[in-house]
């Protein structure tokens, strides 16, 4: 296998293309030779590595180097004078393999090395070697003095080789005689490489925190002989302090190299290349047999696969979600689009499956801690969806409830995620961050995502890569949002730690700028005039509780107690309800106190039902009434029994409610303002008479109050419908989904968000008008309101919300009106500037009504 069928990477982005050269030449198959190799290097590198880091197997430079050193055996076939340098690659190769962690310095000199032999796998198609052999001596004595550069450093314990300043020397130096030695293979092979010579000018990985200690300690002679100093390094590194170490920190390194070069040179020059080309073949071989039995699951088509065969075509997916098994990409249900299988989720080209995944991220609340997530929508269009969102933040778990994750991982989210937008979605994890680094050294290539071309200026999303200039560190994500209604974008820059991957302590993100259409804080609070209620109102309590009255008999002779069995009713039931007269129902329990002896029977023949409204002086006549439940006259009460008599009787509606098409249910048109008191009297079998008084007492019908979470709550009511139609403002229950929910009427709760509020005042700036009719109101039906926002243009907030409810044409007779203010919370984020506030121009509302005579 070689690298490029690993190449999990479709659209090739950032590599640069082979140059397609026609005419013939030495020089110009070099050329091509040589491009071709930095590319297959360079493929080795970004799409071998991501295969290689979910196996957790060796470094990628390190099997890179495998695959170049096998190279090296082919073309050591046609030029052996170039056997030396594979034999070195050899040891090298061998010392990395027996190194138990992947150390910095090393990896970047073995890049160099690899870009240096990477040029030698030419010479197979040059004729006249013998004239390059300066050149290819060279090549071979700095080789030579890498390996036992690698090796001498390799020998130290790991706080030797971060303590001595010298290493860092050393590989410096060694960085600067590859690229000397590079220049010059070049020249000699004729390669014209234009490009990518980044690794080659990148400054060689620095170890600060050791450096920041030598000096902050007196310098490296100090150290050296100061155990005590090297054990406080240890400690603050967390490293174990050995007896070797400060015999290593005194011993001389250049003697070391000098010594290790020689033996090198005795190993290049007395072993068989043939048995070396032979033990690198078998490496080689058992590296690619290691990569052929890798078996992946792709991301895109849900499927195994095997690495080594993962090609171009062998991927089959959907660019876009479906809808059951029509996707919206083709209308189709087979696969429209093929590709490499992907072993983990990207955002390099949109297939089915990435939207469920993000969905699954982006969605829930407890998935991401973002440290920071912008929004910004286009505040002159409806369309909320149509907008730009840029966020950055740490992935805590994979899915909602999910298992917290254990290691930091990043999540970098540039514009919607959506089949039909460009977007950008990724999740780093500390070595893919380090391999963005990489790429960042080489390419110089910062822009993590642009949503939009270059040339679009007026509505984008972006996020490109801060470097920090001195330690070639990532040092940060800066982040840039257009929208076309504002003047300036939004940027800013999350400052970010790469190796523990989150925000500094302390630190926080920095605003350069920000979309305008923001609010400012208001310098204090706003006053509202007070409500204005007019016409009558449903009283929110009880007039007052009905009184009880006792039995009137006229002679002590007739010994009949008369209680009410509960309270009296009004227009109960609904099929008897009409609109001239109300209804009243009671039961009354009659109980004959005679003693069982005394077999004093009580027999009533007749009853008698009055009423009068309080206030009233007389009791008059009821319409009719009658006894129900089959109770008739004469009634008789047994001595020391009790009867219930269940009575009803009709009383004509007050002049105003008779006629309408309105009913009155449970209630009495009668008595909405005053109680009625009912008088019934009985006269028995020898003329006595025994009366009883009864109340009935308006309850509390249709007066709904205000509730505490309700900024504003204004109404009218119908007095005789006792029905009340209000306006509510009420904070909201939610507050991360919205701001305030406005129920007016019956309607269901509309929910204002900031977005809505943020519209408005653009609206306001661009009109002048501050007084913003929300087009809720409703008109033409018994009850018409009307709700204004309220604008402050210099806060740029709306800060209130005016409501006018009134009788509308409907009514005939307009006696109702309210006028009332509610606060709109503060909204817009903790951090806003401060500015004086200043009041919208209100229209002149004078609410009018006709009079009400009641
Ligand atoms: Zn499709
Ligand atoms: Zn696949």
């Amino acid at each position: 296998m070689t690298s490029q069928t690993t190449k999990p990477d479709v659209d090739g982005e950032k590599k640069s293309a082979p140059k397609k050269d026609t005419t013939s030449g030495v020089a110009d198959k070099a050329f091509v030779a040589g491009t071709n190799i930095l590319e297959a290097k360079e493929i080795a590198e970004t799409g071998y590595a991501g295969v290689v880091k979910i196996v957790g197997k060796d470094s990628p430079v390190l099997s890179n180097m495998i695959q170049l050193a096998d190279k090296l055996v082919d073309v050591g076939k046609i030029v052996p004078f170039i056997a030396p340098a594979f034999v070195i690659l050899k040891i090298i190769i061998d010392i990395e393999q027996k190194a138990r962690e992947v150390d910095e310095k090393c990896v970047d000199l073995m890049e160099r090395i690899n870009f240096l032999v990477s040029h030698l796998v030419v010479l197979e198609r040059i004729h006249n070697v013998e004239a390059m052999m300066d050149t290819l001596t060279a090549v071979q004595d700095t080789l030579k003095e890498a390996a036992a550069l690698i090796e001498a450093y390799r020998k130290q314990s790991k706080i030797a080789r971060r303590l001595r300043m010298s290493n860092m020397q050393n590989f410096e130096q060694m960085a600067g005689k590859i690229t000397t030695c590079s220049s010059d293979l070049m020249m000699s092979l004729q390669i014209q490489q234009t490009g990518d010579l980044s690794i080659l000018k990148r400054v060689v990985p620095r170890d600060r925190i050791a450096e920041n200690f030598i000096r902050e300690n007196g310098g490296q002679d100090m150290i050296n002989n100061d155990p005590e100093l090297v054990k406080k390094f240890a400690e603050k590194v967390n490293l174990t302090m050995s007896d070797q170490v400060m015999e290593q920190m005194q011993s001389n390194m250049q003697e070391l190299i000098t010594r290790n070069q020689s033996q090198i040179e005795a190993i290049v020059h007395e072993s068989s290349s043939i048995g070396v080309a032979n033990m690198i073949k078998a490496i080689a071989t058992h590296q690619r047999e290691l990569e052929a039995e890798l078996k992946l699951t792709c991301v895109q088509c849900d499927k195994e696969y095997n690495v080594s065969t993962n090609g171009p075509e062998s991927c089959r997916f959907h660019s876009a979600v479906g809808n059951y098994d029509r996707y919206h990409c083709c209308q189709k249900t087979s696969p429209c689009q093929k590709g490499y299988h992907q072993p983990e989720h990207h955002s390099k080209y949109p297939y089915s499956s990435f939207f469920l995944w993000s969905y699954g991220i982006l969605a829930p609340k407890d998935t991401v801690a973002y440290w920071v997530n912008i929004k910004e929508i286009d505040l002159e269009k409806d369309d909320d969806t149509i907008g730009q969102v840029v966020r950055v933040g740490q992935l805590i778990r994979w899915r909602s409830w999910g298992e917290l994750v254990t290691t930091p991982l990043m999540l970098v989210n540039v514009g919607h995620v959506k089949d039909d937008m460009p977007y950008y979605l990724e999740v780093f994890d500390v070595a893919s961050l380090e391999d963005t680094r990489k790429m960042i050294l080489r390419t110089g290539q910062t822009c993590i995502f642009r949503n939009a071309p270059e040339t679009e200026t007026a509505a984008f999303s972006m996020g490109e890569w801060v470097m920090d200039q001195e330690t070639q560190q990532i040092s940060g994500i800066k982040l840039t949002v257009r929208v076309a209604s504002s003047k300036t974008p939004t940027v800013c820059i999350v400052p970010l730690d790469p190796l523990l991957l989150k925000m500094p302590d302390e630190a926080s993100v920095t605003y350069h700028s920000r979309c305008s259409g923001g609010a400012y804080k208001p310098d204090r609070s706003y006053e509202f005039p007070e409500t204005i209620q007019l016409g009558p109102v449903i009283p929110a309590s009880r007039l007052r509780e009905p009184r009880s009255f006792r039995t009137k008999i006229s002679s002590p002779n007739i010994p009949l107690l008369l209680t009410p069995a509960w309270e009296m009713v009004a227009n109960n039931n609904v099929k008897l309800a009409n609109n001239q007269e109300d209804r009243f129902r009671g039961t009354w329990r009659a109980l004959n106190r005679s003693p069982l002896s005394s077999q004093k029977q009580i027999i009533l023949l007749s009853v008698k039902f009055e009423y009068r409204l309080m206030g009233e002086p007389t009791y008059k006549p009821v319409k009719s009434f009658a006894l129900r439940d089959g109770v008739k006259l004469p009634l008789t009460i047994a001595p020391s029994q009790a009867i219930d008599i269940p009575w009803e009787f009709l009383v004509d509606k007050p002049e105003h409610c008779q006629g309408g098409s309105l009913l009155a249910i449970n209630y009495a048109h009668l008595t909405i303002h005053q109680p009625l008191r009912l008088r019934v009297i009985c006269t028995d079998i020898e003329g006595e008479e025994v009366s009883l008084i009864q109340e009935y007492v308006h309850g509390v019908i249709g007066a709904t109050l205000p509730a505490p979470e309700d900024l504003g709550f204004f109404f009218v009511d119908k007095i005789y419908e006792c029905q009340r139609t209000s306006v509510r403002i009420s904070k909201s229950a939610y507050p991360d989904r919205y701001l305030l929910g406005i129920t007016a009427g019956f309607d269901p709760m509309i929910k204002i968000t900031e977005v809505d509020l943020r519209k408005i005042v653009a609206k306001a700036e661009k009109t002048g008008i501050t007084e913003v009719d929300m087009k809720l109101g409703v008109r033409n039906l018994g009850i018409d309101w009307n709700i204004w926002a309220l604008v402050d243009l210099s806060c740029r907030r709306v800060y209130g919300f005016k409501v006018l409810l009134y009788h509308g044409s409907m009514t005939k007779d307009r006696v109702s009106a309210s006028l009332g203010y509610a606060p709109c919370p503060i909204y817009g984020g903790d951090d806003l500037e401060t500015r004086p506030i200043q009041y919208a121009e209100e229209s002149k509302i004078v609410p009018t009504v006709a009079h009400w005579e009641d």
